[in-house]
């Protein structure tokens, strides 16, 4: 008999208490619990144009809500915030009163879109506003073209939330009191500079329509740039990226004529033998409820494919058992998991951010809790212009100091690029060396030598 059996639990009884959880959806009047919105009606809540009009904009209008259940403490800490941020606050009332107010500090939904002063650490010395390095690989403005097939489009600046975390803030939102933006809109001169650029590159194949968020624009105007994309011969597939099925889904719910532009594109791609898909954004299980599920359930009736992104965010959903439930819960709503991305090295990011090495083990304990095409591909987005690179594709990784290098021969051949681990979590003597600008570099050229 062999000697390496061993008795070890059975694959059904792993993580167990999590089993069904991912098939119950939240579906009570949760919105009711807080003070401003106690008198708020099921239909009222439901309506698109509601949640928009409703929208907190301001810190004080999260006090006028909340009245008795924000502390002063947590007030002042939230105005503090304002000083710092490179984000404006939007946050839907669907998602405002998803939070649990009896925990404001930790709760995952405050901490990507309610920013607070006392959170801040300082920034990374190699951080940088555009650290995907967007811009250098923009021929067009609001375009990216950096991957052989594929490009981006930026149609628009709006969002229908704004997360303290964008990897554009430096574009999206509107000036902060820390950060001057050209904040655009939508600008449809732009966007005809950019159909024409896209007919010039035949080998382009695959769009991406970003932002901002598909869902600010008008019926009319997605379809204006759906059916423009679609009309060029050379276009094969459209990616329409929009946060809002995690964080807005009643406007895939009641607001119809959009919908139908939605579906419209979708059809007309289909009868051109091309696709149209959603990308979307849910990074925690506290985004799901019963209504994310009717809006990827609407979606999934029209025979859209959606995909998920989510970022890695420490204190949201760095843990393996926030993980594989937000794989399953995604999986359950016939939403792809399709990335989870390191997060990107952008200003007032700090505290979310998590080292290479957790990514990995994280990446490791979710791979095998589902099938493989469920799983999220852990990557990282390389500053500088690298692309996505897979985790653990790295040419070398000094852990102890926090430096992986890397190499991206498909995008930028020859060129080596640099992803930092956050200092907060390096050993205290290594924090010590990041202090010191020249031992910094030294020790970042030492990294870069190793693969040279
Ligand atoms: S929805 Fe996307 S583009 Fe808009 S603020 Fe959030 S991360 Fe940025």
């Amino acid at each position: 008999m062999a000697t390496n059996v061993h008795t070890s639990t059975h694959p059904s009884k792993l993580l167990a208490p999590t089993m069904s959880q991912h098939r119950t959806f939240k579906n009570d009047e949760f919105w009711r619990a807080l003070p401003g919105y106690a008198d708020v009606s099921r239909e009222e809540f439901a309506d698109a144009r509601w949640q928009l009009k409703h929208s907190i904009r301001k810190v004080d209008q999260a006090k006028n809500i909340l009245g008795h259940l924000l502390s002063e403490e947590v007030y002042q800490d939230m105005i503090q915030g304002q000083h710092i941020t490179p984000m404006n606050i939007r946050i839907t009332p669907y998602i405002f009163a998803l939070i649990d107010w009896s925990d404001p500090i930790n709760d995952p939904l405050r901490k990507q879109f309610l920013p607070l002063g006392s959170q801040f650490l300082p920034d990374h010395p190699y951080y940088a506003e555009d650290s995907l390095a967007e811009d250098e690989d923009s021929p067009v403005e609001e375009l990216t073209h950096r991957y052989h097939d594929k490009v981006l489009f930026l149609p628009t600046t709006l969002c229908p939330v704004y997360c303290s975390y964008c990897t554009r803030s430096r574009l999206i939102g509107g000036s902060t009191e820390s950060v001057e933006k050209e904040t655009y809109g939508v600008n449809k001169k732009k966007w005809e500079a950019v159909f024409e650029y896209i007919k010039t590159q035949p080998q382009v194949e695959d769009v991406v329509l970003s932002g901002g968020d598909a869902t600010m624009l008008t019926a009319a105007q997605l379809t204006e740039v759906g059916e423009s994309l679609l009309n060029i011969p050379n276009v094969r597939r459209i990616r329409i990226a929009t946060k809002g099925v995690a964080i807005y889904p009643q406007k895939f719910l009641t607001d119809d004529a959009w919908f139908g532009a939605l579906t419209g594109l979708h059809k007309m791609g289909r009868d051109m033998g091309k696709q149209v898909v959603v990308h979307t954004h849910f990074s925690c299980t506290h985004e799901i409820t019963d209504w994310s599920k009717q809006a990827c359930d609407r979606l999934f009736d029209a025979g859209i494919i959606v995909r998920n992104q989510a970022v890695l965010q420490a204190g949201v959903n760095n843990t393996v058992e926030e993980m594989v439930m937000l794989t399953r819960k995604l999986a359950y709503m016939n939403v792809q998991p399709y990335y989870v991305y390191m997060h990107d090295m952008v200003p007032g990011c700090e505290h979310f951010r998590t080292t290479i090495k957790e990514g990995e083990e994280l990446e490791k304990a979710v791979r095998g809790t589902t099938a493989g095409f469920n799983t999220p591909t852990f990557v990282c987005d390389l500053p500088g212009g690298g692309g996505k690179r897979h985790i653990a594709s790295y040419e070398y990784y000094d852990q102890e100091n926090g430096i992986s290098v890397w190499s991206a021969p498909n995008v930028k051949p020859g060129k080596l690029f640099t992803y930092f681990d956050p200092i907060h979590k390096l050993s205290k003597d290594a924090q010590a060396r990041w202090m010191d600008e020249k031992t910094r570099q030294a020790m970042v050229d030492e990294a870069i030598k190793k693969v040279e």
